[in-house]
């Protein structure tokens, strides 16, 4: 619950309204579940019960590469999601997962491979950095949404995430170092704008023509490609920030320099970065990744244009550390995935 939302409650239930905060301390800013430890009055700890919204870490994989770490949550109905975690010079970056499954059907994506469970509780989503943090004595410093699931498929438990996450007494995160990631669920879009967060706003775009888009990712048959970037020239103007855009590079498919120079074209007169990922193969889509050679001769391209180009580091290459690959593996049986 919201701070707002638990004074609410507290004041229904006949309770004094300065316990709404101890409540909302106890499971923010303080990160603990164990309310039955707390010094809360024995009728507010019965009346919060122990049936709680909780993402408790499963396993965890360390990188032998890198510093990278991912994880696998249990949730309280035994289901599964997954995060990353990575080291950079600026600090700690957390990736979250805001759905189990995902009901977008991107053909290269493991997440969406069994269709939506359901949508994550923003409970559920905080305790991912919460008890990251607490094992490992950390502080997240940016958070990024592209782990499994769709954030704008679960947008009001996402935006109270958010809120929560950035409250003062919350994690105190600053909007600017939160991302959300979508695959181009375009009024949802608009929405966002309107709330006048200033979120970063990352675009799976992958393609710079419809024919290719809406094969890739079946979300484009709704929402085209003009729709797509009139609504992202409507979100940088109205945060004030640049859009980044995810290209995942397909052999074959994407990576020729004349979708180079589309893609150029196509994101004319917008603030933009853009970050190349080659495509990591997955079971159901056996479509390769072009060569180091291929990739930088895309980049050069644009950047001989004048964008702005990066192309995504592979950290934790040896971990699966992919949207749903781990899941899928967990799920499949693969018994020495914990162990
Ligand atoms: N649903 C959101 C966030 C999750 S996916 C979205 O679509 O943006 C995070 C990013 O990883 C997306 O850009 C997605 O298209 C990309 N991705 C998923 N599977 C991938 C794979 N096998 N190889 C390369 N990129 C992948």
């Amino acid at each position: 619950m919201a701070l707002a939302e638990l004074q609410e409650w507290t004041q229904q239930n006949g309770y004094p309204k300065f316990r709404a905060k101890q409540i909302y301390t106890f499971f923010n800013k303080n990160q603990r579940i164990d309310i039955e430890n707390s010094n809360l009055s024995k009728d507010i700890i019965e009346a919060v019960g122990s049936d709680l919204d909780i993402a408790e870490i499963e396993c965890e994989f360390s990188s032998k590469l890198d510093s990278t770490k991912k994880y696998l949550f249990k949730l309280n109905d035994g289901n599964l999601v997954e995060g990353v975690l990575m080291k950079y010079k600026h600090g700690y970056s957390q990736c979250i997962s805001t759905q189990v499954g995902c009901r977008m059907g991107c053909v290269f994506c493991a997440s969406t491979k069994a269709g939506l469970i359901r949508n994550l509780a923003p409970a559920e989503m905080l305790r991912q950095v919460y008890s990251v943090e607490n094992k490992l004595g950390i502080r997240v410093s940016n958070i990024i949404l592209m782990g499994s699931g769709e954030p704008l498929d679960n947008y009001e438990n996402v935006i109270k995430f958010l809120k929560i996450f950035h409250s003062e007494e919350g994690h105190n995160m600053s909007y600017r170092n939160m991302t959300i990631s979508t695959c181009g669920v375009v009024d949802r879009i608009y929405d966002l704008a309107k709330e006048n967060l200033p979120i970063t706003l990352a675009i799976s775009l992958h393609s710079p023509n419809d024919e290719t888009r809406s094969k890739v990712l079946p979300i484009n048959r709704k929402y085209n490609l003009d729709k797509l970037i009139e609504a992202c020239k409507y979100y940088s103007e109205e945060t004030k920030s640049r859009i980044t855009f995810e290209y995942t590079l397909i052999s074959g498919e994407n990576s020729s320099l004349s979708d180079a120079e589309e893609l150029f074209d196509l994101l004319k007169g917008l603030k933009y970065h853009i970050n190349l990922i080659p495509l990591n193969s997955i079971e159901e889509y056996q479509k390769g990744r072009p060569s180091i050679e291929e990739i930088e001769k895309f980049k050069s391209k644009l950047i001989s244009y004048g964008a702005e180009v990066t192309v995504r580091r592979e950290l934790g290459k040896d971990i699966s550390a992919s949207c749903g690959q781990l899941r899928r593996k967990y799920e499949g049986g693969i018994n020495e995935v914990c162990s």
